[in-house]
């Protein structure tokens, strides 16, 4: 069968070793860190770090595509891969999502709203900006950042040299603050030949910064919901894009507005490993591996809770609870901030 190779050991490389092993594919792990929870369930891992580029070829050559986990993979390792196999999602996904402002100006482009931004690289572009936008916003690192991490808040015009001091001279851009009424995520696919499958939108709800429940169905009107869908489906098109991508979205009393796009399988998709016949692990599977797209169907009404750090002394409860399904990620360590797993509570038939 195919040999799939994936960036990145960590639960989502886990859950995609699993979908890829039921349609009998085999996974081979590329991961700097040793003992990563991927690696309990793939075939083959190699430990090293994204510079080695021996490495790097020998994994490539080892497989017959290669998919990743995460999107910050340095440009360099993936020309070296890009010499002997396929990447999917390919490399202009990569592009667009590894840097907030390029990610912002793409969207803008196709014609879809975000929050108001600009680029922020010393204090003058700051204070700028914060003339135009005004506060409050956020100031972000415009690369790298994940779980809230990168971040500060502008409240008032006061507030700006801390903020900045808070990027440590790293490129910023600054987004102007949303009212949203709530946050949704589409969890949508692409095929190989251009078909596309979204599964329902799930409301998210984040404490500190961490995804902390994803809720499905989203209170949404039929009107938000299809315009939520052709959003993700406009996003999917305009990259050629083949395999999953979480699509995060502000819902405002004016419109949608994107916050942010995740070229992998995503958090607030989880949910579907108990709630559809064709989870977002599956359907990444599929589509990278030029099979047709599962339809993504919704069967339940779900809500799925990370575990993080402490909350897994509440494992005995949550095993002993009949309408919860657990996934835990064989993390040895329960360190606060990690997700360490996450249960999907059934609420009701769909
Ligand atoms: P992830 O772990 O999802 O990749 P991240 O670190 O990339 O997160 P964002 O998604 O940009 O960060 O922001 C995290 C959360 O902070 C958002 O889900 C939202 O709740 C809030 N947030 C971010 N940007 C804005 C904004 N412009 N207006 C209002 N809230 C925001
Ligand atoms: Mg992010
Ligand atoms: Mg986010």
């Amino acid at each position: 069968g195919l040999k799939i190779g994936i960036l990145g050991g960590g639960q989502l490389g886990r859950m995609l070793s699993v979908a890829a092993s039921r349609l009998g594919f085999s996974c081979h792990i590329y991961e700097p860190v040793a003992h990563p929870p991927a690696g309990d369930v793939a075939q083959e891992v190699t430990t090293a770090p994204y510079d080695d580029r021996a490495a790097l070829k020998a994994f490539a050559r080892s497989v017959d595509i290669v998919t990743y986990e995460f999107e910050n993979i340095p440009t360099d390792a993936l020309d070296v891969i890009e010499a002997h196999c396929p990447i999917r999602p390919g490399r202009h996904a990569l592009e667009v999502s590894q840097d907030r402002l390029v990610e912002k100006a793409f969207l803008t482009d196709i014609g879809l709203k975000t929050a108001p931004f600009a680029a922020v690289d010393d204090p003058v572009d700051l204070a700028e900006v914060l003339e135009e936008i005004g506060p409050p916003g956020l100031l972000k690192t415009r690369r790298f950042g994940y779980d809230g991490k990168g971040q500060a808040r502008v409240t008032e015009p006061a507030d700006a040299k801390a903020a900045l001091a808070a990027m440590a001279g790293a490129p910023a851009i600054y987004e102007g603050f949303v009212g949203f009424s709530q946050e949704i995520s589409v969890i949508a696919a692409r095929s190989l030949s251009g078909q596309i499958a979204c599964f329902d939108p799930g409301q998210n709800v984040h404490r500190d910064g961490i995804l902390r429940t994803t809720t499905v169905p989203a209170p949404l009107t039929t009107a938000q919901r299809t315009d939520a869908v052709l959003i993700a489906g406009r996003i999917l098109n305009a990259l050629d894009y083949v395999g999953v991508m979480g699509v995060e979205i502000f819902v405002t009393p004016t419109g949608l507005l994107v916050n942010e796009i995740a070229p992998r399988v995503h958090n607030s998709g989880h949910w579907t490993q108990n709630g559809c016949a064709i989870d977002q692990f599956e359907q990444h599977i599929r589509a990278i591996a030029g099979w047709p797209l599962g339809d993504g169907r919704r069967h339940g009404d779900i809500e799925m809770e990370n575990l993080i750090g402490a909350d897994m002394a509440r494992l005995p409860e949550l095993a002993a609870d009949p309408g919860v399904s657990l996934h835990l990620y064989g993390k040895a360590e329960a360190r606060a901030g990690r997700k360490m797993g996450h249960a999907n509570r059934w609420l009701r038939p769909a």
